[in-house]
């Protein structure tokens, strides 16, 4: 099977960091009854033919005619064990996206789903919904926030399913963007139409990068955590945020399963050294200083810090649509638990 288009836009979209950060983000195709689906941990920039799992379309859609339990647990134990089922022989040591029956539903050849912080901006905003049907209007679809895996599957196909055009845009609320084409140069025409649309809107731009030296603290972090690697920023958006308690709130709760993935749900503001007593977070606020990352090792922290940045800059970018949402508690507790999640951070060390 020739998959050069689908590495062809898996590789030009990953490698762009304004639209994928980490392991986020995948890409699939269809084609003669098999998709083929970006395996679960890998890197859309790194894509080769082997970084794809082909699964039987059929059989894989066929898990919206199966009965699921309502236990989490044991309902999204189900889900990926019957996302396995569909996979093609031979295909059996790779494991499919947690997304990749949300590709499935789309009825074109293409599908490339990111989580862009410009998009994000608007999806984790207080008036995303309505910012959406006012820049959009119906040509893109907003899902509101839910549980990922089987739960967002059903939700996806029941709006699929209601529809009388063909969709081609999805917004998910607290996650990112799908988009669905017939040619590879059709879903570059669709993402940079909503990206032109973002960009028109923004009130202002953030600044994350920082080579400012780190101020002191992080030894005690080091001590008080029992986490060896601390990475610091001290950005202008990053001393905007950890002025006060008050400022800092936009990034205090995660806004999107990537940041609960790569930080953990927490994070701290603290107003002096000595109030680092105790660390149970892995992002720290320092009053005045700047912003940590921290983590058991070097790749760990650094992840976690890109995905800082991001929060910095959806939560700067929402300010035009209302101002930051994170999401809510009850999500958050379920994607910390969810098994899906720690499969993709425990391949990202
Ligand atoms: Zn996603």
């Amino acid at each position: 099977m020739n998959l050069s288009s689908l590495i062809y836009f898996s590789r030009l979209y990953g490698a762009n960091t304004e639209l994928v950060t980490c392991g986020g983000g995948n890409t699939s195709m269809k084609e003669n009854g098999v998709m083929y689906v970006k395996g679960s941990g890998t890197a859309l920039k790194d894509a080769v033919t082997e970084t794809f799992v082909a699964m039987d379309l059929q059989k894989l859609l066929g898990i919206f005619d199966e009965e699921y339990p309502q236990d989490d647990a044991a309902r999204e134990a189900k889900f990926v064990a019957d996302c396995a089922k569909a996979k093609l022989p031979g295909e059996e040591n790779k494991r499919p996206s947690v997304e990749a029956l949300l590709h499935a539903l789309f009825p074109q050849k293409y599908v490339l789903h990111l989580h862009p912080a410009l998009v994000n901006g608007l999806t984790c905003s207080v008036n995303g919904r309505e910012e959406c049907e006012k820049l959009f209007g119906d040509s893109v679809l907003w899902v509101p926030a839910c549980r990922p895996g089987y739960t967002l599957a059903k939700i996806m196909k029941d709006i699929f399913d209601k529809s009388d055009k063909p969709i081609k845009t999805v917004l998910l609320e607290n996650h990112g963007v799908f988009f669905g084409a017939n040619t590879v140069d059709d879903l570059g025409i669709h993402l940079n139409g909503m990206m032109n649309v973002l960009n028109s809107k923004v009130i202002e731009y953030p600044l994350v990068d920082s080579d400012k030296p780190e101020p002191g603290f992080a030894d005690k972090i080091r001590q008080v955590s029992g986490k060896q690697y601390v990475e610091f920023n001290a950005s202008p958006t990053a001393l905007k945020f950890a002025k006060s308690p008050e400022s800092a709130k936009p990034l205090l709760k995660p806004f999107n399963p990537d940041q609960i993935v790569y930080c953990g749900p927490r994070v701290k503001f603290a107003n002096c050294e000595n109030c680092l007593n105790e660390i149970d977070a892995n992002v720290i606020i320092m009053k005045g200083k700047g912003i940590y990352a921290i983590g058991d090792s070097a790749k760990a922290a650094a992840n976690c810090m890109t995905l800082v940045k991001d929060a910095m800059k959806i939560a700067t970018y929402a300010e035009a649509f209302g101002g930051a949402k994170p999401m809510d508690e009850e999500l958050v507790s379920f994607i910390v638990g969810w098994e899906v999640e720690s499969y993709r951070k425990s391949v990202s060390k």
